[in-house]
């Protein structure tokens, strides 16, 4: 087993179909992309002398070299680590030095302004680093091939680091099984990936929208890498439109943004097939909308670093349903189990909970990593007896559809009550005025926590504290009403969108008493 038999097993079949473009201009085809991810295997094992199990870290914006990479690493035997571009270069090195890479790949010239010692912890001698854009990688693509190193299934194939809104980063472990795993799930519950799809890297392929490439490798897809490298809306709409039949994954405030745009624009979205979104909530209102303009495209997924984009799925049929009679319970759902995991709903003891009662969400199947990369500690207190404990709380229905009440390290406990701080976002972000907001919990002598909201308002509009606390009034309990409005030119977020609650809550300890 070893996934780059996908990339070797199509171009046999279609070794002249266009498999990849930078923007609109078409690069290779999949007869081209298989050879050079074989030429770079073997430069790989021959020129770095690296063997099986070795760990390439790779860390660098969207680009065409991330697939010859990707399957090059995997083509001779090793292991990716991919790497987000947008981090400090103090956490890559963290990521590197952690993992003990024997290479690091990276774009532009790694002796630049940062230099590539910055990419080495403390100063210390790190892996040898390699530029997509030197001379000695363009030899790389144009040595000598060699054929696919044998892998068994639960052999490490990606090197996974969570983005760390929890702490540090620690480094998942997903075998070629678990991938594959997730390769499937993508056509049972997410989209029916074929040929004459092109999917769109919108979202940073070092995580998990990168690993929707699997599917499309495996059917032939052409995969179009922006120019820009990154998210500029306009360009995901021209794009679409130009290839036609476009399929994207969007975390929810690029969902937003693309639907603002469709809107402004009154922009034809004809070119897009599916939009898979998800990796944060979406709150009520953005969903609604999304709906009413870009019809029955959407798909949601729930999913973390330790089950890949794979443990619940909300189908287009279950959001295109208005008749349903739950529907608006349905589409704030995260959806029902992907096919080859299992989802249950725990108290603290891991029983399962009946329907209708909040607890742990925990995971079990193909999808669920391995542990985490040399930490015994953290592998034994998430992964109990074969489940995954994602650290999430939520309720099933009756029908098996999931629906998150936040992550348990969000919950406020007030006077001895549990309190969603995303039943309190979505009540306010139904004023006008309002265009981000995130609560978390203060320290209070007298409740134990008590909630207090960070707001955004859009531009031009006054801060609206006293209608916001009507509007609380009217549709939520006493004791979840923020105690405290603080209204801030914006949330802080981490480098895939999430909005940091840790930080939120350290604006409280750094204000002490004062702040009160
Ligand atoms: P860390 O594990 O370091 O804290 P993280 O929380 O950002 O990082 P990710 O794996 O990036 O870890 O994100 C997974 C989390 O994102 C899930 O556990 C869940 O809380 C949230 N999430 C993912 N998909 C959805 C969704 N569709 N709706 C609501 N929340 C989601």
């Amino acid at each position: 087993m070893n996934l780059a038999h996908l990339l070797a097993r199509t171009a046999r079949v279609f070794p002249q179909r266009n498999a990849v473009t930078l923007a609109e201009r078409e690069l290779w085809s999949y007869g081209e992309l298989s050879r050079r991810a074989a030429a770079i295997a073997g430069s790989l094992r021959g020129v770095h002398g690296l063997q099986a199990g070795d760990r390439v870290a790779l860390c660098m914006a969207n680009c065409p070299q991330y697939l010859e990479l990707l399957y090059g690493v995997w083509h001779a035997g090793l292991v990716a680590v991919p790497i987000n571009h947008k981090l400090h270069p103090r956490e890559v090195a963290f990521i590197v030095d952690n993992s003990a890479a024997s290479l690091l790949v990276v774009a532009g010239d790694p002796g630049g302004p940062d230099g590539d010692r910055a990419f080495c912890a403390d100063g210390r001698g790190g892996p040898r680093v390699l530029s997509i854009d030197s001379r000695e990688y363009r030899q790389l693509a144009d040595g000598e091939t060699i054929d696919v190193v044998a892998r068994a299934p639960d052999d490490l194939a990606w090197l996974f680091y969570t983005s760390g809104t929890t702490g540090q980063p620690k480094g998942v472990m997903l075998s070629q099984r678990n991938l594959l795993a997730m390769t499937l799930c993508y056509f049972t519950d997410v989209d029916q990936a074929t040929a004459a799809d092109s999917i769109l890297y919108a979202a940073p392929m070092s995580h998990g929208a990168g690993m929707y490439n699997f599917a499309h490798v495996l059917v032939g897809a052409r995969h179009v890498v922006p120019g820009s490298g990154g998210f500029d809306v306009g360009e995901i709409a021209s794009l679409a439109q130009h290839f036609g039949q476009v399929s994207l994954f969007a975390a929810p405030t690029m969902l937003r943004r693309l639907v603002e745009h469709v809107a402004a624009r009154g922009a034809d979205c004809s070119g897009i097939k599916t939009i898979v979104y998800g990796g944060g909530p979406m709150y009520l209102e953005d969903i609604r909308r999304a709906l009413d303009v870009l019809g029955d495209r959407l798909v949601q997924i729930y999913g973390q670093g330790e089950s890949p984009m794979t443990i619940t799925a909300l189908a287009r049929r279950h959001l295109a349903d208005r008749t349903h009679p739950r529907y608006l319970e349905r589409i704030v759902s995260v959806g029902v189990a992907h096919s080859v995991v299992e989802v249950v709903v725990a108290d603290g003891d891991g029983q399962p909970l009946p329907a209708g009662v909040a607890g742990e969400v925990l995971v079990r199947g193909e999808t669920v990593m391995q542990g985490y990369w040399q930490n015994p500690e953290a592998t034994a207190a998430t992964l109990r007896d074969g489940w995954l404990h994602t650290g999430d709380v939520g309720v099933l229905d009756d029908d098996g559809f999931l629906t998150l009440k936040d992550r348990s390290k969000d919950v406020i406990i007030s006077g001895g009550s549990n309190i969603y701080p995303r039943e309190v976002e979505e009540v306010l972000l139904q004023h006008a005025a309002v265009d981000e907001v995130s609560v978390v919990g203060r320290p209070s002598a007298e409740w134990g926590e008590e909630v207090v909201a960070f707001v955004v308002c859009r531009p031009g509009l006054a801060a609206p504290e006293v209608d916001l606390d009507r509007l609380c009034r009217q549709s939520i309990a006493r004791f979840k009403r923020p105690k405290d409005y603080v209204f801030v030119a914006a949330l802080p977020k981490n480098n895939y969108g999430k909005v940091l609650k840790t930080e939120l809550r350290r604006h409280w300890a750094e204000q002490g008493e004062e702040g009160k």
